[in-house]
């Protein structure tokens, strides 16, 4: 019955399956998503990404990347998608389209980035992904499914599953396109940025700025765009290739670096503390105003909607969110859930705090797990700190999953309340001086080799030329 089933299914969707003409190449080719189904996919993408990524709170920020994204997005083979670009809250430098274009690039990019021609040819890049239809082409069926369900994670399937850390298809961001595909959205980024009078001679710089800062990339569910964009030499020298071609002469192009650095200004630097941060093994939140202390040597990630910590045997995870209602309200949701068999489940005090803290097992399609659930309140809010392991391995954690929930304590450290990320300021020389010289009388709260690579520069001892925009981070 089930394959008779499946059978059915597929002929239905390959007769769904029509034929299309892509709008670059002009080719007829397979189209397994209409574009209406396109923009709806990756409008649900977008939404998950923005929540699960977060957006830099800069009005004036996100309105100048939007501008210049639809200025040239306008120009391109598909100017009436519902084109949207967005700054999102992540130190680690990438960019990334989702389908429908819905186009993404982090503050770790812009943080690397001299001028609106660098900027314009990562959003051209993305931009040709969309036009392309590249991710459309590579979206398989059980992917379409898989985004219908909104399963899909990023932590161990297995973990995550039971875990409701789903991605929403945030891995469709992500995606490796191949060879042919980065060629073509180079090409495409490239003739973009020059119709719209864009100095594309910056556009190598990008990607050698890209290739320096492999090491940059924190801790973050962002990976970084050389991860996700390979071949940077090739790319680079292809680029170098097609300047050549460039007429000789040609009228003054824009590079725009006076409003860019203007724009940058003032933005965040590295991770930031306002959304949590880790000293050691202790998790602190200054703007919810708690601390939680995982388990030492273990591998932690602090994402926008969970904070999650994993074992070193990557048998046991621990994972603290947000959840609605009070700690009576949510453990009742928790314990009753279809699969799930409570153990013994009490009211108790932790560190002040009402909280309520209960043992469970858990049937999983792939394994019976076993865990702690514990539920505490704080300035209205409650958080549920959950920690599980294969239900064999149970007994050698549970006196940690307990210990981490009872570590749950309101942040009194007046320092870490006060907190605040590190910023980028920019600054013009006002005469020629060495990026050594400018730090020693600047300070900057990075090493002098993370400040040449921010400001594009070969070393400490390369020199800055009168006027010339120079980054530096403050803070901490
Ligand atoms: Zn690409």
């Amino acid at each position: 019955m089930t394959r008779m089933r499946s059978f059915l299914v597929l002929g239905l969707v390959t007769s769904l399956a029509a034929c299309a003409t892509n709008p670059v190449t002009g080719e007829r080719q397979l189209a397994l998503v209409s574009e209406g189904q396109e923009i709806e996919i990756g409008r649900q993408v977008a939404a998950g990404a923005e929540q699960q990524l977060g957006l830099v709170d800069d009005d004036a920020l996100q309105a100048y990347v939007q501008r210049l994204g639809t200025q040239l997005a306008e120009a391109s083979e598909r100017p009436d998608l519902p084109w949207s670009f967005r700054v999102v809250d992540d130190p680690t430098p990438n960019a990334f389209a989702a389908p429908g274009g819905f186009i993404f690039i982090t503050r770790g990019l812009l943080a690397l980035l001299r001028n609106e021609a660098e900027l314009v040819s990562i959003l051209g890049h993305e931009i040709g992904h969309v036009t392309a239809r590249h991710s459309v082409a590579m979206m398989s069926r059980a992917q379409l499914a898989q985004l219908g369900l909104g399963i899909g994670s990023i932590i161990s399937p297995t973990v995550a599953q039971f875990g409701d850390l789903a991605a929403g298809g945030l891995q469709l961001l992500f995606l490796r396109y191949g060879r042919d595909a980065e060629r073509q959205a180079d090409d495409l980024g490239y003739r973009y940025a020059l119709e719209q009078g864009y100095d594309v001679r910056e556009m190598p710089n990008v990607f050698a700025a890209l290739q320096q800062s492999a090491e940059l990339a924190g801790q973050s569910q962002v990976p970084s765009w050389l991860a996700t964009h390979p071949y940077p030499e090739e790319r680079i020298a292809r680029i170098k290739r097609q300047l050549v071609d460039l007429p000789a002469v040609v009228e003054p192009r824009r590079i725009g670096e006076d409003d860019y650095m203007a724009r940058i200004d003032g933005l965040a630097y590295g991770e930031n503390p306002r959304n949590g941060y880790f000293e050691a093994n202790r998790f602190l939140h200054p703007d919810l105003a708690f601390q939680l202390d995982f388990p030492r040597d273990w591998r932690t990630q602090n994402l926008a909607q969970a904070v999650v910590a994993g074992s070193p045997r990557e048998d046991a995870l621990i994972q603290l969110m947000l959840v609605p209602g009070t700690p009576e309200e949510a453990a009742n949701r928790f314990f009753v859930q279809e699969g799930l068999t409570a153990g013994r489940v009490r009211s108790q005090g932790i560190n002040g705090l009402p909280a309520i803290v209960g043992a469970f097992q858990a049937q999983t399609e792939q394994a019976q797990l076993a865990g702690v659930a514990t539920f505490v309140a704080l300035e209205g809010r409650t958080y549920r700190i959950l920690g599980y392991s294969p239900a064999p391995r149970f007994a050698g954690y549970e006196s940690t999953f307990r210990a981490v929930g009872t570590s749950f304590a309101r942040l009194t450290n007046v320092e870490a309340l006060a907190r605040q990320p590190r910023r980028l300021s920019v600054v013009r020389v006002p005469r020629e001086v060495t990026l050594s010289e400018f730090d020693r009388r600047n300070p900057s709260a990075i090493p002098v080799e993370e400040l040449a690579l921010i400001n594009q520069l070969a070393g400490p001892q390369a020199v800055m030329p009168a006027g010339f925009h120079a980054k530096r981070i403050i803070g901490h």
